[in-house]
């Protein structure tokens, strides 16, 4: 058996026997991954904080023929803020359960782990509304997985001046003379269709720097809705929850 060392974060867990967790982790190094976590329901265990949903950090871990064993912990953020706050947990859940839905094992998920820790510390500030921590979350999630819509021009023509409308059905922009034929167009306003370049554009560590007005909130929350209901199709318990808070 081989020791590593491997940066990620707890995606779920689940109790496994009498003691045990097997825990989903999306790691640096080997994208996600499942691993057990013996003993981890012990309450003398050291591995019981370690292994909770949201937990970033280091993980030493065996590397079996066909699994993971986490032999040890070092967190350096467990986003404990998202205990007090029940809207904002989940709305946490649904970020982790979308990362574990978008990424593979052995596959490079470096920007999707990067993606979720701002988005928790997003999360976890004063200063961003937790509607626009989610839409941000989940365009820049589309970029990542290669689905970015074209924010910038037509896709039919090409054209950048014309007005546009944005048609999640056609994958993005749509001009006046390219209009016909498609039903799905929503008019939407100059700062909404700016927040969207910039959020496909932004470096991840810059994503999380503006607010917008309350129209413009209401607008990327129309867009976003189409595009996930096209996008990516699975049901998310998480938002169905949190979709009962809000
Ligand atoms: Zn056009």
């Amino acid at each position: 058996m081989n020791q590593v060392v491997l940066t990620g974060m707890v995606l779920s867990t689940a109790p496994v026997g009498e003691y045990d967790r097997r825990v989903v982790l999306l790691t640096k190094e080997h994208g996600k991954i499942s691993a057990f976590a013996r003993g981890a329901r012990r309450p003398n265990s050291p591995l019981v904080g370690a292994v909770n949903p949201f937990a970033f950090g280091e993980f030493t871990v065996y590397e079996g023929r066909t699994s993971y064993t986490i032999q040890s912990a070092n967190i350096s953020n467990y986003f404990a803020e998202l205990r007090s706050d029940v809207t904002g947990a989940y709305y946490g859940f649904y970020f982790l359960e979308f990362a574990a839905y978008y990424t593979k094992e052995n596959n490079d998920e470096r920007e999707m782990l990067k993606l979720l820790y701002q988005t928790l510390r997003a999360l976890t500030s004063p200063h961003i509304p937790d509607r626009l921590v989610r839409y941000i979350f989940e365009l820049k999630a589309l970029c990542i997985n290669g689905q970015a819509p074209q924010v910038f021009q037509c896709v039919k023509c090409g054209d950048r001046e014309r007005p546009a409308v944005f048609s999640a059905l056609k994958g993005g922009l749509v001009c006046s003379r390219c209009r016909e034929n498609v039903p799905d167009g929503i008019v939407i306003d100059k700062s909404t269709l700016y927040s969207m370049q910039y959020i496909e554009t932004s470096k991840i560590e810059k994503l999380y720097t503006f607010t917008v007005s309350d129209k413009v909130l209401e607008e990327l929350g129309k867009v976003m809705g189409r595009l996930m209901d096209i996008y990516v199709d699975k049901k998310f318990n998480s938002l169905e929850i949190l979709e009962t808070l809000l």
